[in-house]
């Protein structure tokens, strides 16, 4: 095929597949989406993006943009027409600059996240962007999604950590954007257009990102709660306490912490048998010494107020490691269980017991006998609240059964309190339905409007999103 040949000639025929096992970049993380490319097309440079971008709209021929296909919402993989290409931007890995008096660090999209964490370790900086899936997902997946993680509470969303892009156009221009600027109002924020774009409108080639100090101490522990109220009071007080140092504030109901026990049992559990088990994470700029006095007197208070049942601090490294892989290792667990139905919903911290006690009652009422693995980013007011067949049914039945039913009584129990239907993980092909019933018309027509002036062609990501 002519297009085919044409796509060799730019990137080179090795970077070009079409046949064998394409699974990688055709199937997605959970297994729900399987796709069929054209090719998979895996330039080295931004030059051979816009080169590739170019043919494909020449040839009238859609792309979908690929990272590190860790995504949730079914974004990043092609369709089943055999008709698209799969831009997979794997290949384009390099650290391009880092700017210490600056704090910045400038990477190709392709750079595994892990990969750009450990440059910036190098220079004894920190990236603060943290995810469980960081081994895997690349810079500029994380930009096209607007990532969120363990650390948003103290850093924001991949947003906030982002001074500059880099972007082939959908008409195969490169637009430079790679300030390192703090502060540059010359105009619409162009930036921020493409971040959280899901691949719609542009394809991010590189990105110049915040670092920060690294701390010079990070404390972890466990606390067990018996409520959600208890969680919320304990995250008002280290907020009082911990201020700025507070960096993480994860939350994982008791069935959650189940499921990592039956899958992964060599991973210890400190505190077992506690309804909610809250994971803290404090960073200090000062010594351990101060910064593990400071953790402490907070725990202590805590226990003292009966606000918290137990708690369980992290005396190394070793053990802090072992905590977070506690919480990193509930969606694995998830996924080893079986199907179910993910949410990643947002509301005020102040809603959160309300919510979850009355949506848990309602669900329960439905469907007697669901599991509910509640977990999240307590901190962020966002909470991964999955719901599971009950007991001994068949979880796919379920899952293609009742999703629809499932998701309209928890996201309708969500407007009340001004909540989000996807907090994290996007909209992608899983949530655009929901998108166009639950947006204001308004919203809407300018998200169509902008759509329709940076990717008239809608050759960009065509069905996701809008
Ligand atoms: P992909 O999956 O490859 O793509 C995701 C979307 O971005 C697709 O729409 C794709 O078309 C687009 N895209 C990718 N690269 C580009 C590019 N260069 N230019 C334009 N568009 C592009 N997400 C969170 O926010 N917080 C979490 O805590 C979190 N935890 C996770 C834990 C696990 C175990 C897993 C599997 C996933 C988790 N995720 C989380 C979801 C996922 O890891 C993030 O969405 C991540 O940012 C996706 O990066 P990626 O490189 O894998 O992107
Ligand atoms: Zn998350």
């Amino acid at each position: 095929m002519k297009l085919v040949e044409d796509l060799r000639t730019i990137v080179g025929a090795t970077h070009v597949l079409t046949d064998g096992d394409l699974s990688a970049w055709e199937l997605d993380w959970r297994r729900r989406w399987h796709g069929k490319a054209l090719a998979v097309v895996r330039p080295g440079s931004t030059a051979e993006v816009a080169a590739v971008v170019r043919l494909c709209g020449a040839a009238g021929t859609s792309i979908v943009p690929q990272g590190g296909n860790t995504g949730l919402v079914g974004g990043g993989v092609p369709d089943a027409s055999g008709r698209q290409v799969l831009l997979s931007l794997g290949r384009m890995q390099r650290v391009r600059a880092l700017d210490r008096a600056n704090l910045t660090l400038t990477v190709e999209a392709g750079c595994v996240l892990q990969a750009a964490q450990q440059a910036a370790a190098d220079a004894g900086l920190l990236l603060p962007l943290s995810l469980a899936s960081e081994g895997s997902c690349t810079v500029g997946g994380n930009l096209a999604t607007n990532a969120g993680g363990t650390q948003v509470l103290r850093w924001g969303n991949a947003r906030e950590l982002c001074l500059g892009l880099e972007v082939v156009t959908a008409a195969g221009e490169v637009w430079d954007g790679l300030s390192g600027l703090r502060k540059d109002n010359t105009g619409y924020d162009l930036r921020d257009l493409f971040i959280g774009s899901e691949g719609t409108l542009g394809v991010i080639s590189a990105a110049t990102l915040k670092l920060a100090p690294q701390p010079a101490a990070v404390m972890t522990a466990l606390a067990a709660c018996s409520s959600l109220e208890a969680c919320v009071k304990l995250l008002d007080l280290a907020r009082a306490r911990l201020g700025a140092g507070l960096t993480g504030f994860e939350v994982m109901g008791r069935f959650a912490l189940d499921l990592v026990a039956r899958h992964f049992p060599q991973l210890p559990r400190p505190l077992p048998g506690a309804p909610w088990t809250v994971l803290l994470e404090a960073s200090d700029l000062e010594g351990e010494q101060q910064a593990r006095e400071r953790f402490e007197a907070l725990l202590a208070r805590a226990l003292d107020a009966g606000i918290v049942a137990d708690a369980a601090v992290a005396e190394s490294l070793a053990q802090s490691r072992a905590l977070w892989q506690l919480r990193e290792s509930i969606p694995l667990a998830q996924a080893e269980e079986g199907l179910n139905i993910k949410h990643d919903i947002s509301l005020p911290v102040s809603a959160i017991p309300e919510y979850v006690r009355r949506t848990d009652a309602a669900l329960q009422t439905r469907w007697p006998g669901v599991q509910l693995v509640n977990f999240g980013h307590l901190g962020d007011g966002n909470l991964h609240y999955n719901v599971q067949a009950p007991a001994g049914s068949d979880a796919k039945r379920f899952l293609v059964e009742q999703e629809h039913a499932v998701n309209t009584l928890v996201f309708d129990a969500l407007v009340p309190y001004g909540g989000s239907y996807s907090a994290e993980h996007g909209i992608g092909t899983l949530k655009r339905d929901e998108l166009a019933a639950r947006k204001s018309p308004v919203a809407l027509s300018m998200m169509r409007a902008v759509k329709a002036a940076l990717d008239p062609r809608g050759l960009l990501n065509p069905g996701r999103v809008l």
